[in-house]
């Protein structure tokens, strides 16, 4: 089916908004900068797990945990995952971010070193879960299940989320963006999966910004609302809806898109044509 007028001057505006971004600089503000800094795609796997899982709450927050936390697991995360406990439990003692605590941490990156010692990576077991499963939701609760072992508590439960029990699992879907979408200086094509099948991370941000371009009109943070706003950006790109998913949550973490229309921020917006706010 050809696109519509709308579809059409979404699209168009979401380049202008992809041209407009110092993606480079961004990224060093973003929790993805810290996978960047490793060479090795075993260190990259694990070292995105860690920063996805804890991007949760304030940027400047979550930076500091995600520096300290991988301060603690040393120049290669995933010789140290490896070795299991107790060292893990030992390096990552006293380590805190929000509601997580080492144990919780640790307790994930067991599970991440059992699936990698198991299928050889995490992207091959996640691409396996994903078959097994027969979708990506199916195979993102398996995965998640792996991850956190049995009898996880609160915290550990928390840290992976359970995309079965209907949240928008943000951070794990952020973790595939990262893996799975092609190279492009932000994400990193790192594991053999079809971009075209991801689910787009919504958070306060992209849910605002999705209402105000008429992605959806959904007032949930869910995973219904993410798979909604998916379905509107696969008409302007079916083989990579969460291509704009970077350039639009950093509209919102900039604070340069209000939840209502603002004179002063809006008319610099190269989105402003395409917004219902005007
Ligand atoms: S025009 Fe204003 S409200 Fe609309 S997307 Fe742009 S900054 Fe946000």
């Amino acid at each position: 089916m050809a696109p519509s007028a709308r579809d059409r001057q979404l699209a168009d505006r979401l380049e202008a908004l992809l041209a407009t971004q110092d993606r480079g600089r961004t990224r060093e503000t973003d929790p993805v900068g810290f996978v960047h800094r490793y060479e090795d795609d075993a260190d990259r796997e694990v070292v995105g797990l860690v920063a996805s899982s804890l991007a949760f709450g304030n940027v400047s927050s979550v930076r500091r945990s995600v520096a300290r936390a991988l301060g603690a697991l040393g120049p290669h995360p995933a010789r140290t995952i490896a070795r299991g406990r107790p060292e893990l439990e030992r390096r990552l003692d006293g380590f805190v971010h929000r509601v997580y605590r080492g144990p919780h941490l640790a307790a994930m990156l067991r599970g991440a070193a059992r699936l990698r010692r198991r299928h050889g990576s995490l992207g091959a077991a996640f691409g396996r879960a994903v078959k097994e499963e027969g979708s990506l939701r199916g195979g993102l609760a398996r995965f998640a299940d792996a991850l956190r072992g049995q009898d996880a508590p609160r915290g550990l439960r928390h840290l992976v989320p359970n995309p079965r029990a209907g949240s928008a699992c943000k951070r794990l879907l952020l973790y595939l963006r990262w893996m799975v979408r092609p190279a492009d200086g932000v994400d990193l094509g790192l594991w053999d999966f079809s971009p075209a099948r991801l689910i787009i991370p919504v958070d306060t941000h992209i849910h605002r910004i999705a209402r105000n371009l008429g992605l959806t009109a959904r007032t949930d943070a869910s995973w219904t609302t993410a798979e909604e706003i998916t379905e509107a950006l696969r008409r302007l790109d079916p083989n990579d809806p969460v291509r704009f998913d970077f350039a639009l949550c950093h509209l919102g973490v900039a604070r340069d898109c209000p939840s209502r229309r603002d004179e002063a921020k809006c008319r610099r917006c190269v989105l402003r044509p395409v917004c219902l706010r005007w």
